[in-house]
């Protein structure tokens, strides 16, 4: 094992192989190079192949102290990706990781300890994992490593898949059969997890809405709450006034190490110049950054912006229930469609909407998001409200229209709408209607004016903490300290 006295430290760290996953890690990698890290980041061969594509073949050169490396996912070619621009469907990648993940790992791990210099490629000293994955515990574990995770996810919604046990115990999951899911059973309040007792069942991460006693993710999720203790310690893309609640019940219980929470990420990377690390990429998807000049021609606040992140998906029939909204709102829309956003067939929009919004709308299938969103010209942002895209609207102060689509996406929402109020959401089975009396509530309403205020209210918070006296800031140099220290 190193020790800092050879050289920097160094850090390995694995995402989970999702989009969503990939980039607040990269982030949290990027924040501990500048602040003298080694840094080796570890994509899976699927996904190093995605960004080689999408930002050329000198993508992923990295800088001399911040490499990449590859290990296999394990799974087979996806049928439908002639083009490689198709999201892993999660039940597999959790499989996968769980079986075929930890031996690569550790073939690596020898690897970059076996060829370890002091001045070029020191000795790791520490492995960093998204808190959906396991292996890298148990590599940390074997190496006598120190092991930090990463919650890509709000504290709310890690804390509610930590208590699926709880749960269960309770008899409150597996549902008893279908009708709970429209018999108004989700609605009960969540009395039996400490600091959530605002949220309601159908707050919760959805992969509790299942009948099914051996339901695979409800299995997975419970099997990584009971690895999870043994991490050294695990950060918070988050700052505490943000998820007061249930950081105070995160704080005071025993069963989980230390915490902090450092963001949001991008506000607290803006502390520092970061021209050196623009050769690094994590998207793996093509940017359309014509979509900046387009809103350059754009007046102040005027545009709505949607995008769905990743994974959602959304059948045709609803697709042009959004479409038609937007275009009757009469508002300037950017909009980013994936290639893959429509179930089962490509996006198809009638030359009728075409003609309609040729002069104040953009479709583009991949776009630089953080930049976007804080973009003067944007007023409102039609969101499936990931906790990226949730902490990135923040940052742009920019209220939101919210169509939460699964997994920790109704938490967020819930914070959105009922917390911090700074959005509304959008029925799920959303008609053209609804969209259009939204768009414009949010956008020239008072309701969405009263909403725009606390998002820059809440934007103001983020930039304070992440300013070099605030907490985010100093909780990251305390993590440092802390893991470095345990490793001297
Ligand atoms: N993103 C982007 N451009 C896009 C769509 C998404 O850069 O056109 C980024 C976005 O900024 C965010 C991530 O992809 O960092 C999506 O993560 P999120 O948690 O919001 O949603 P998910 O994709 O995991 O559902």
């Amino acid at each position: 094992m190193g020790s800092i006295a050879e050289g920097k430290p160094h850090a390995v760290l694995t995402p989970y192989p999702l989009q969503g996953h990939i980039n607040p890690l990269f982030k949290l990698a990027k924040l501990l190079h500048l602040r003298g890290f080694h840094i080796t980041f570890v994509h899976t061969e699927y996904n190093y192949k995605r960004l080689l594509k999408s930002k050329g073949p000198n993508a992923l050169d990295g800088l001399p102290d911040f490499r990449f490396e590859t290990i296999p996912d394990g799974l087979p070619p996806l049928e439908d990706d002639a083009d490689g621009d198709v999201s892993q469907d999660i039940p597999s990648l959790c499989d996968s990781i769980r079986n075929n993940f930890l031996q690569p790992f550790r073939d690596l791990l020898a690897r970059l300890n076996h060829s370890a210099t002091a001045a070029l490629n020191p000795p790791v000293t520490c492995l960093i994992s998204d808190c959906c994955m396991t292996f890298p515990i148990q590599a940390a574990h074997e190496l006598g490593l120190p092991i930090l995770l990463l919650s890509p996810l709000s504290a709310a919604a890690f804390w509610s898949f930590m208590h699926y046990r709880t749960l269960s115990d309770k008899g409150i999951i597996p549902l008893k059969d279908e009708t709970c899911l429209t018999n108004g059973y989700l609605e009960t309040k969540v009395d039996c997890i400490p600091g959530l007792q605002k949220f309601r069942l159908k707050d919760l991460t959805d992969f509790i809405r299942t009948t099914d006693p051996n339901d695979f993710m409800v299995q997975y999720f419970t099997e990584v709450s009971e690895r999870i203790p043994r991490a050294s310690a695990i950060v918070f893309n988050n700052f505490d006034e943000l998820e007061r609640d249930a950081m105070d019940a995160l704080y005071s219980s025993s069963m989980l190490p230390s915490l902090y929470t450092i963001g949001p990420f991008p506000l607290l990377l803006n502390q520092s110049p970061q021209n050196h690390l623009l050769s690094l990429h994590s998207n793996l998807w093509k940017e359309d950054t014509g979509c900046l000049d387009w809103l350059e021609s754009k007046e102040c606040r005027s545009v709505v912006y949607v995008n769905f992140g990743s994974i959602t998906v959304m059948s045709a029939e609803q697709l042009l229930e959004f479409a038609w909204g937007l275009a009757n709102s009469k508002k300037p829309f950017l909009w980013i469609i994936r290639p893959d956003l429509v179930i089962g067939g490509s996006v198809i929009l009638s030359s009728e909407f075409v003609n309609e919004t040729r002069d104040r709308s953009l479709i583009a299938s991949w776009c630089p998001q953080e930049e976007v969103l804080n973009h003067r010209s944007i007023g409102v942002f039609l969101t499936h409200c990931g906790w990226n895209s949730t902490i990135e609207s923040i940052c742009g102060g920019v209220p939101m229209l919210c169509w939460p689509f699964f997994a920790d996406q109704p938490t967020n929402c819930r914070y959105i709408c009922n917390e911090w109020e700074i959005g509304i959401e959008v029925d799920s089975n959303a008609k053209r209607e609804e969209v259009e009396k939204l768009v414009n509530e949010l956008m020239v309403g008072e309701k969405g004016n009263k909403m725009r205020k606390k998002a820059m209210e809440f934007k103001k918070k983020a930039e304070e903490v992440t300013s070099p006296r605030g907490s985010s800031y100093i909780n990251l140099d305390t993590l440092i300290q802390d893991m470095l220290l345990k490793n001297t």
